[in-house]
């Protein structure tokens, strides 16, 4: 694994935490994308090589209303940048980690994307994210 990616941080309301993430990082969210299939509106902002990415759910059976649901709002995962998806995969895999799917989905931010079990890692879901080049 390369480097953090982002951090995912699960939001009830994206209108005030987008204000309150440019008023706390200084920096205006660049990007806001839709993930139709995780049915989750997500914004993005820059903070040096990493990001910050906001998550706030687009219907009831989304992941993120079940986490907020869960445990309210807050840092929700940890994405490494990986330079080959299928071979992190792989590795992790073959060292007794829990994939949550079997082949890369398409992320936001123009990433494959796949997510490690929090079972298998101290609780923390753990996301891989490979730039779609
Ligand atoms: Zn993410």
């Amino acid at each position: 694994m390369n480097r953090i990616e982002h951090i995912g941080i699960a939001v009830k309301d994206m209108d005030i935490s987008c204000n309150l993430y440019e008023k706390l990082l200084g920096s205006f969210c660049y990007k806001k994308e839709e993930v139709t299939s995780e049915g989750v509106l997500t914004a993005f902002f820059k903070t040096g090589l990493n990001k910050i990415e906001l998550l706030t759910p687009t219907s009831a059976e989304s992941p993120i209303a079940k986490f907020l649901e869960r445990k309210g709002e807050g840092i929700h995962h940890i994405a490494f940048d990986v330079a080959d998806i299928l071979t992190e995969m792989a590795r992790l895999k073959a060292e007794g980690f829990v994939l949550l799917n079997e082949v890369p989905k398409r992320g936001a931010d123009n990433k494959l994307v796949c997510f490690v079990h929090p079972k298998s890692t101290n609780g923390v879901l753990v996301e891989l994210c490979q730039e779609i080049r």
